[in-house]
């Protein structure tokens, strides 16, 4: 499977960011009326583009050159500022994200990253290797789970001290759901008397999690799931998937890059082939409890919930097919084209199959298996139950 290819690395403008055409315009009028506040929160699953929106505002608030027209305006993409942006290297730009507990702490206000330990400091740098190619990768550190009170003193330093040069210090707080109480706090003072030339963005899947003093301090925009058809395109652009693989990727994506690009380190092929096996022994004649209870123990080996889930989801969208198959005739909307055959065989030999149940009780397994239900039990139930609606 490919994960990471030979990425070029990505200059961040408004046309690399996927959808989000309300945002992207907010954003662009703002700037053109001179009118960007100092504090924004972004609201949104992982992998809908905050912190690559977080970025690209960054990067415009800090060009050189910005590119202005009558209805847009774009960060030139090639002064030095947008270039070390790029890099993740901008002085004025700080993207921070929760790190691990430190033994050491600073009062000072030095960055975080200097408290780390070697191993971790090579973590975050290959970390950061990553965002930098692809501003939807969501930065996920061993151990991390706070904003540390470091972080918060290092911004309350950076953001006192003037400009090196042109443009606004911008400080983006990826996942800010993760600040611990003390950082909060600190955070909100800095919030409550912001220097003029800073730039806040916070960006967060649980607004919930975030104190209200915060959250009233700040703009808050939300943001929307990225289209089918958009995460299609991205897929087979940047990570070199084939058309057919890529149409099952997106609709399993729930309209998040970052879910879409974590399940490429799934063996989709071999879910794909479980779940015609798993149908076929479910539709068995009298053995059919073994060969069930046998494949699932096969499925669940080695799996975790998101994985059980995944399997989950290509079961619905195959079964989705079989229906489109045998109801609705439409074949161009079937996602497992290349099973177009099996499909079509299954449709035409359960075209009185209760498929609306079918799909209700996957829904519900997915649903339970996420809530931490036993995954084995929820599986089996689930087998017994497509076995009645299938069967009719
Ligand atoms: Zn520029």
């Amino acid at each position: 499977m490919v994960v990471y290819n030979t990425f070029t690395t990505f200059v961040h403008t408004w046309d690399s960011i996927l959808d989000q055409q309300k945002i992207k315009h907010f954003f662009q009028t703002a700037f053109r009326n001179n009118s960007i506040a100092q504090a924004y929160c972004f609201v949104g699953d992982e992998g809908y583009g905050s912190d690559a929106v977080a970025l690209t505002v960054a990067t415009l608030v800090n060009c050189s050159h910005p590119v202005v027209t009558l209805t847009s305006a774009n960060p030139c993409g090639t002064c030095k500022s947008c270039l070390s942006a790029a890099e993740m290297a901008n002085p004025n730009i700080h993207f921070l994200f929760p790190l691990p507990a430190v033994k050491s702490s600073s009062e000072s206000g030095a960055s975080p990253i200097t408290l780390l330990t070697e191993q971790q400091f090579e973590e975050v740098s290959s970390e950061i290797e990553k965002k930098k190619h692809d501003p939807y990768y969501t930065i996920a550190m061993s151990g991390s789970d706070t904003h540390l009170i470091n972080t918060i003193r290092f911004i309350i330093r950076e953001s006192s001290l003037s400009l090196q040069q042109e443009g606004k210090k911008c400080f983006i707080i990826s996942r800010a759901h993760r600040l611990n109480t003390e950082s909060a706090n600190a955070l909100l003072k800095t919030l409550e008397e912001p220097n003029p030339s800073t730039l806040f963005i916070l960006t967060t899947s649980q607004p919930d999690f975030l104190p209200k003093t915060i959250l009233s301090r700040t703009q808050v925009i939300h943001f929307e799931p990225i289209q089918q058809h958009s995460i299609h395109q991205y897929l087979v652009q940047r990570y070199q998937l084939a058309d057919k693989e890529a149409q099952v990727f997106s609709k399993i994506s729930d309209g998040s890059i970052t879910k879409a690009v974590s399940l490429l380190s799934d063996d989709i092929q071999q879910y794909r082939d479980l779940v015609v096996e798993l149908l076929r022994a479910i539709l068995r004649g009298g053995a059919f409890r073994n060969k069930t209870r046998n494949l699932l123990a096969e499925l669940i080996e080695g799996k975790n919930k998101k994985q059980c889930i995944t399997f989950l989801q290509l079961l619905l969208l195959w079964l989705r097919d079989a229906f489109t198959a045998s109801v609705t005739n439409q074949i161009e909307t079937i996602t497992n084209i290349d099973q177009l055959d099996t499909i079509q065989r299954f449709g035409n030999h359960y075209k009185n199959a209760n498929f609306s149940e079918a799909f209700r009780v996957i829904e519900l397994a997915k649903r339970q298996i996420d809530g931490n239900g036993n995954i084995q039990l929820v599986l089996l139930t689930l087998c017994l139950q497509l076995r009645t609606y299938l069967k009719v």
